[in-house]
């Protein structure tokens, strides 16, 4: 299959068709219209065979990931998602791998209203890189520097259910039941888009926890100038995450594990109310964690008041 053919199989007229994009895949560059009075957002990730996932990992789990991944970004920021962009690095033009891929990208694509309008395809190793473009009222972004002492920190969904899936199947004391769900979790994780822009206005500082919470607040601490002190038993969790911590008493799952693609967002005290009214009709839920104070670092205490020794971060590339 030549390079050409093989665009216009798998990657031609994915996702809708949106009437702000003048031109898209086949030209030298894609045309686009952003709204007047709103800002464009711009978020690119990489996924790297042997770095990101392993070989053999199932191509339209990697479709759905790479672009999910890319949105949870734009769901960080607050922005509604409107376009994309693919560059892929393949080994080789299979076509059920492609097909696979594609599909797994086109539905998610679909369900949030991205087209995809442009790439770069190569050959070498296997390399995923998305980029996602989405659109913020100017002014309204959701920013890691807006956090405020006092400011009450949230997070959605539940933490440490791709960790777990990570750690593999013999080493999780969970019931069984639980292993798909915990798969998905990790191979199909839900941009959490419709609660970021809900969130914007409300919110003074947010993330998504790709690298896990201690990181990933940490760093909304650190463009803040704050720290954060959590309360460990309020750390939302699965059925499969309280059964990992009955067996080990190991918040860590909790803390620093990555790839949950949940949003952990600050929220001044006096937005409280609004907010947890907001929260309710959040199918993932909303759990408040701790609060945000002037000194630095992360405070993590259990319910006797007591404090957790060292936190350890979570995954770094480039920290041999
Ligand atoms: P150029 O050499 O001018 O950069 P390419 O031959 O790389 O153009 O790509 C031709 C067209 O196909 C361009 O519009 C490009 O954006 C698009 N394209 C290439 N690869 C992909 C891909 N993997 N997914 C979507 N669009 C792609
Ligand atoms: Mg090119």
């Amino acid at each position: 299959m030549k390079e050409f053919e093989l665009i216009h199989r798998f990657f031609d007229g994915v996702g809708p068709w949106r009437d702000d994009v003048r031109l898209g895949v086949g030209d030298d560059c894609a045309l686009l219209r952003v709204p007047a009075g709103k800002e464009l957002a711009v978020t690119i990730d990489t996924l790297v065979e042997g770095v990101h996932f392993h070989q053999g990992a199932d191509p339209e789990s990697l479709g759905h990931k790479a672009l999910a991944v890319n949105l949870s970004d734009l769901a960080a920021m607050g922005a509604e998602p409107a376009w994309a962009t693919l560059a892929l690095t393949l080994p080789g033009a299979d076509p059920h791998w492609l097909a696979a891929f594609s599909r797994g990208f086109s539905r998610l694509a679909a369900a949030y209203h991205v087209q995809l309008v442009g790439g770069d395809t190569t050959r070498g190793p296997l390399t995923i890189s998305v980029q996602a473009h989405g659109f913020v009222t100017a002014g309204r972004a959701l920013r890691r520097d807006g956090a405020r002492p006092g400011d009450l920190v949230y997070v959605t969904g539940t933490l440490g259910d791709a960790g777990l899936a990570l750690r593999g199947i013999e080493d999780i004391p969970a019931p069984a039941g639980c292993l798909p769900y915990l798969q998905s979790r990790l191979q199909r994780p839900s941009p959490r888009l419709g609660e970021g822009r809900a969130l914007a206005g409300l919110a003074g500082a947010a993330i998504d926890i790709s690298d896990g919470l201690i990181s990933d607040l940490g760093h909304i601490c650190e463009a803040s100038g704050l720290g954060a002190r959590l309360e460990l038993e309020r750390l939302p969790r699965s059925p499969a995450g309280q059964a990992w911590l009955d067996e080990t008493g190991d918040w860590s799952l909790l803390l620093s594990s990555g790839d949950d693609y949940e949003l952990c967002v600050t929220v001044p005290p006096g937005r409280q109310p609004e907010v947890e009214r907001l929260a309710a009709g959040f199918e993932c839920g909303l759990t408040r964690i701790g609060v945000m104070e002037p000194r630095p670092g992360i405070r993590c205490l259990r319910a006797d008041g007591t404090e957790l020794e060292k936190p350890s971060r979570g995954y770094e590339h480039f920290s041999s």
